[in-house]
């Protein structure tokens, strides 16, 4: 049987907590880590409808984009729709989980599923994530060179873009004195010790320095590894918000939209006007997305597709891009695909289900 805590690692591993927004509240937020999973009912909204949904069909997991908990609960008596599906969730023994906006900033993510579902070619992150980065450097002695090497690439560091095992090191001479106390390797109490060392460098995203380090600690044959972490200004291009893309063919206006609405399945399109040239490079941003208008139009977008844009922020378009409003549940609805299809990679031994309750809270009049 699997634990829940195996489903929230497998998640975390494809999109690290540690890339959640600084305002989100993303991963296990019912349950007992420890449970074993029946089944996982997947939905865009973890509401009541759902966790019915979910016991109905035999699942006592709901992996959902939107975190139910968002500000936080003071009381729990039922007195909204939040605190009546945590009531739920608990007295059912269901566990929720979300996967929200550490899903939205990576690469493979809600993004890179929308830019799919368009068809764009060379898609990559927008406005790519800096500060996530670290450079480590430890000092080796030759005869562990290899050991603290693999060591440290188990450890998920050493990755750049499609490569992996990516090092840099030079050879040199490591200098020190034992003191009284210490439990030396190489040398003795009180005596200067010199030693062929090799200065081995290795970039890392910052969230896995610890388990980087207690890998070194554990590989290097010293008591003391000496080993320096420096924090890197380098954006990271797998990590951040939105994505960008270019349609195989370029389109006019009226043509992008009918082809945006039926491959989105959209009842309505909001959009600003167009000076007219052809509408090839597409940003996207899966939800609110309008603090990324900028980047959208720096990285040569003729549209940016979006939600939850507001009547004054639709001017900022300013004629440089076409915002199109395609409505936030419509936006991120192939998110459930993205997690199903995540899930069913690794996991074999419960199902993992579609929900097929639709929670958007927005009805359209036409
Ligand atoms: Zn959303």
């Amino acid at each position: 049987m699997v634990q829940v805590r195996s489903l929230a690692r497998y998640l975390e591993a494809f999109a690290p907590l540690a890339y959640q927004e600084s305002y989100d509240n993303a991963g296990l937020i019912v349950g007992d880590p420890d449970m074993e999973i029946t089944g996982v009912l997947v939905a865009l909204d973890a509401t009541e409808t759902v966790i019915d949904e979910a016991i109905a069909k035999g699942c006592n997991v709901v992996v959902a984009h939107h975190p139910i908990i968002f500000k936080g609960l003071k009381k729990l008596n039922g007195k909204n729709y939040v605190e009546r599906t945590v009531i739920k969730a608990i007295r059912n023994d269901v566990a929720i989980y979300a996967a929200h906006t550490n899903l939205d900033n990576v690469a493979g993510g809600v993004n890179f599923k929308i830019a799919e579902k368009l068809g764009l070619q060379h898609v990559r992150i927008l406005a790519p994530k800096t500060q996530v980065l670290s450079k480590l450097v430890v000092f080796v002695p030759d005869s562990d060179l290899e050991a603290v090497l693999t060591a440290i690439y188990d450890a998920g560091a050493g990755r750049i873009g499609t490569y992996e095992h990516c090092s840099f090191r030079v050879g040199g001479t490591g200098t020190f004195r034992p003191l009284d106390g210490a439990n030396p390797t190489v040398g003795e109490i009180g005596l200067d010790e010199t030693v062929d060392e090799h200065r081995l460098e290795v970039i890392l995203p910052a969230y896995l320095e610890n388990s980087v380090v207690a890998a070194i600690q554990k590989a290097h044959s010293y008591e003391v590894p000496a080993y320096d972490v420096y924090p890197l200004n380098n954006a990271n291009q797998e990590v951040g918000s939105g994505a960008v893309g270019e349609l195989s063919e370029a389109m006019n206006l009226p043509d992008w939209l009918a082809y945006l609405k039926q491959q989105m399945h959209l009842n309505v399109i909001r959009y600003t006007p167009w000076r007219g040239t052809p509408i090839r490079r597409i940003a996207v941003c899966g939800g609110v997305g309008s603090f990324l208008l900028n980047d959208a139009v720096r990285a040569g977008a003729d549209v940016f597709v979006t939600a939850d844009y507001k009547y004054h922020e639709f001017f900022d378009a300013d004629g440089r891009i076409v915002i199109c409003d395609i409505g936030h549940y419509e936006s991120e609805v192939f998110t459930k695909e993205l997690i199903i299809q995540q899930l069913s990679k690794h996991f074999r031994t419960f199902a993992v289900i579609l929900s097929d309750t639709v929670t958007n809270p927005v009805q359209y009049f036409t």
